[in-house]
């Protein structure tokens, strides 16, 4: 082939290396589209970058693009993006806009999802045409005479062989159309009167051109959606798109149906990973084409390619699930105002207990406008009371007195309780009473839990699992017992004190995919329920009307932490927790369990004062240097060989500390769980004042270890602002 004829491109394949690839191409092919090229002795899917590019490499060493498919997968825009966040999180672009790649395109299946349709007799069709058919074609009569009668879907009619050819005669010779059917949309319902601080808000971002970035904090229950919902309307008027990004949990069926009844005539679509593949394809076009005007999406939609997007809002900002935790270690928040930028619109975020990081760009450096809910949007509903009692110290009635009598109150008057427990340090261990050993789990440094119910131990870790010792390993005693209050625990108990409730326990065990907690939700609403005992997955943004006393139980934990974080999502999950009780017209309550009622942040949970904790925050992570006050990254390293591992981090380390920077670097330690998973682990941080100098200082540590011969034993990845640890 002449070799003049073919231009060559860039491309953009899923593999650990810093750079795009060339190919010779001599189709017709522009930027943004998909390509299937040959990679080593693989063939590979890769995403043109550049187009007619000048290539340092000689042409013979050039290979051809085997496949050009036609769908454009991004545009321009989307890949500035992408090089911002692959040089910011550190991280090889080709993987970087892989990552943003439906994986059904990744597997090689473009084929969205299948359509309904319904199938009419044209007006052409008649019994004299009928009769016209050559005798012998059975069922094609037997087709068209059904249609002649009445309408029919697909499932009718599969019970005729063949059926798609003789519909498609029908449809070719116009005897009959198709229509595709679409599920029926939920009841129209009108836009809500906005109090005067709600309407304030949406006067204020309306009138904003450009870029500008907004924060929104608002009490719990204070009305953030309602809000959210009337920016929308306002933007998307001339076809414009909006994207709506949620915390996992929070994107239910009510909140989609919620939507779609406010903005019935709209296309709305979902972005998340309970979606089939080709379900979520298909959503992923509509953003695409523009045909999807408002798109509610999980974190990786923050990548979604759009023909006209109008404004980014963020709800729940303070969410941990806006972090990615593996590979591209993006956080959407940062991600996605970043976008907004560079589409020059609106970017606006929600929450009751902003993220320090947010709250120190808004309120200290006015990178965000701050605009403030301070009144629950229900007028009859008030933030509820909140007691600090003292954590009982009996180990077989782990409910304090107040707290019992408080349920026993509530139940009288067919009112809803919920106990929520944290579930770190809290879960139950198997403890031999004469030598002190506890069941350990062997691939990760932690302790097994206790699964009465299966007669097992887990690790909430690694998930492995074991029958339940019946003596000790150490010392053969069989008189073992078990440590901590747990959820079945803590089931039990109330089970006992309130034999007529309806109680439901909400962990791993009960709870299992999002149709569980579906049900739970609407039994909750239904007051089919009474009591929940549960953990976390309960205290995300769900209005229980008849919920009105919540019980937490020794949270202390989160005082001892080492992660410096520990307070501030103690705050936010507390808060959060507190904001589910008391929605409605009845005062709520809440009950905290301590062993510390008199410590400095239970009070400022009792006031539900987040201005003010926020202020003494800030002050202590400025003292000791933390985030956002600097910038942290972390190099994070795991291997099955413990000496493989010191040796790395040591070179690591040495190499670092020999760089001429003001990055501070501390020596490599070992994470908190030491052992995960049978992999041995170890951290080095970094910080400094300066974006661009940690940015440059972790290109060339990068370049070090990727030219490292021992780095191909050990797995290692830079986490880029962590909030894990
Ligand atoms: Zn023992
Ligand atoms: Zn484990």
């Amino acid at each position: 082939m002449n070799l003049k004829e073919s231009q060559i491109i860039k491309v953009a394949i899923d593999v650990p290396v810093d750079d795009l690839f060339d190919y010779r191409c001599s189709e017709q092919v522009d930027v943004g589209q998909f390509v299937v090229v040959p990679f080593g002795s693989r063939k590979l899917i890769g995403i043109v970058v550049e187009v007619d590019v000048n290539t340092t490499l000689p042409l013979n060493k050039i290979k051809e693009v085997i496949r050009v498919d036609e769908e454009s997968l991004f545009n321009t825009e989307l890949f500035k993006l992408f090089r911002f966040v692959a040089s910011y999180y550190q991280y090889p672009i080709g993987q970087t806009i892989h990552t943003a790649v439906p994986s059904r395109i990744k597997q090689g299946v473009t084929r969205g999802k299948k359509k309904n349709y319904i199938f009419n007799a044209s007006n052409n069709l008649s019994y004299e045409v009928i009769h016209g058919f050559p005798k012998n074609q059975k069922n094609l009569i037997k087709i068209a005479t059904q249609l002649l009668t009445q309408p029919m879907n697909e499932i009718e009619l599969k019970t005729v062989s063949n059926w798609k050819k003789h519909i498609e005669y029908l449809i070719n010779h116009d005897l009959v159309t198709q229509v595709e059917i679409t599920p029926e949309a939920p009841q129209h319902s009108a836009p809500l009167i906005l109090n005067s601080e709600q309407s304030e808000i949406v006067e204020q971002i309306k009138k904003t051109k450009g870029f500008e970035a907004f924060l929104i904090h608002g009490i719990t229950g204070s009305g953030k959606t309602e809000v959210y919902m009337h920016l929308i309307d306002s933007l998307i008027k001339n076809e414009g798109q909006v994207l709506v990004m949620v915390p996992e949990i929070n994107l239910t069926p009510q909140l989609e149906d919620r939507f779609q009844s406010r903005f019935h005539t709209k296309k709305i679509v979902s972005l998340h990973s309970h979606l089939s593949q080709p379900d979520r394809l298909e959503n992923w076009r509509l953003a695409k084409s523009g045909e999807a005007q408002i798109v509610i999406g999980t974190r990786l939609s923050v990548f979604t390619p759009f023909k006209n997007l109008t404004a980014i809002m963020m709800d729940e900002e303070h969410d941990m699930s806006f972090k990615q935790q593996d590979n591209l270690r993006y956080h959407a928040r940062d991600v996605g105002m970043m976008r907004a930028k560079l589409l020059n619109i609106p970017f606006i975020a929600g929450s009751a207990t902003p993220s320090m990081e947010i709250w120190h760009r808004a309120v200290n450096e006015k990178k965000l406008k701050l605009l403030s809910l301070t009144k629950r949007a229900n007028e009859d509903a008030t933030l509820p009371r909140v007691d600090l009692i003292k954590t009982s110290q009996d180990l077989d009635e782990p409910l304090s007195t107040y707290l019992k009598d408080a349920i026993q109150h509530r139940l009288d008057q067919q009112q809803q309780v919920l106990i929520f427990i944290n579930r770190r340090g809290f879960a139950p261990v198997l403890f031999c009473s004469s030598c002190g050993w506890q069941a350990d789990c062997n691939r990760c440094s932690s302790k097994l839990v206790v699964h009465k119910n299966k007669q097992q131990l887990r690790c909430h870790h690694c998930d492995y699992q074991r029958t339940i010792d019946s003596s000790c390993q150490e010392c053969g005693n069989v008189d073992l017992m078990t440590l901590g209050k747990g959820t079945q625990k803590i089931e039990e108990q109330l089970a006992r004190l309130f034999p007529l409730a309806r109680i439901k326990r909400v962990d791993r065990d009960t709870i299992k995919n999002k149709k569980d907690l579906d049900q739970l939700y609407a039994d909750m609403h239904d007051q089919k329920l009474d009591i929940l005992v549960g953990t976390q997955m309960l205290s995300k943004g769900h209005d229980f009307p008849h919920l009105t006393l919540v019980g937490i139980l020794d949270a202390d934990h989160a005082l001892y932490s080492s992660d410096f974080r520990a307070g501030e999502r103690l705050f936010s999950q507390l808060v959060q927790v507190a904001g589910r009780s008391g929605r409605a017209s009845i005062k709520g309550e809440v009950v905290i369990e301590t062993n510390f009622p008199e410590h400095p942040l239970y009070k400022k949970i009792q006031s539900q004062d987040f201005n003010g904790f926020a202020k003494e925050e800030l002050q202590l992570r400025k003292e000791l240097h933390f985030p956002p006050f600097v910038m942290q990254a972390m190099l994070k390293t795991e291997s099955k060989n413990k000496k493989y591992l010191e040796a790395f981090v040591t070179q690591c380390f040495q190499f670092m500390s020999n760089l001429p920077s003001k990055v501070t670097c501390f020596p490599p330690v070992r994470p908190y769980l030491e052992r995960l998973q049978g992999f041995e682990r170890s951290h080095i941080y970094m910080q400094s004042n300066n974006r661009t100098e940690l940015n440059h200082f972790l290109s060339e540590l990068r370049s070090f270890i990727s030219a490292m011969k021992i780095s191909s034993r050990v797995k290692w990845v830079i986490d880029v602002d962590p909030v894990e640890f």
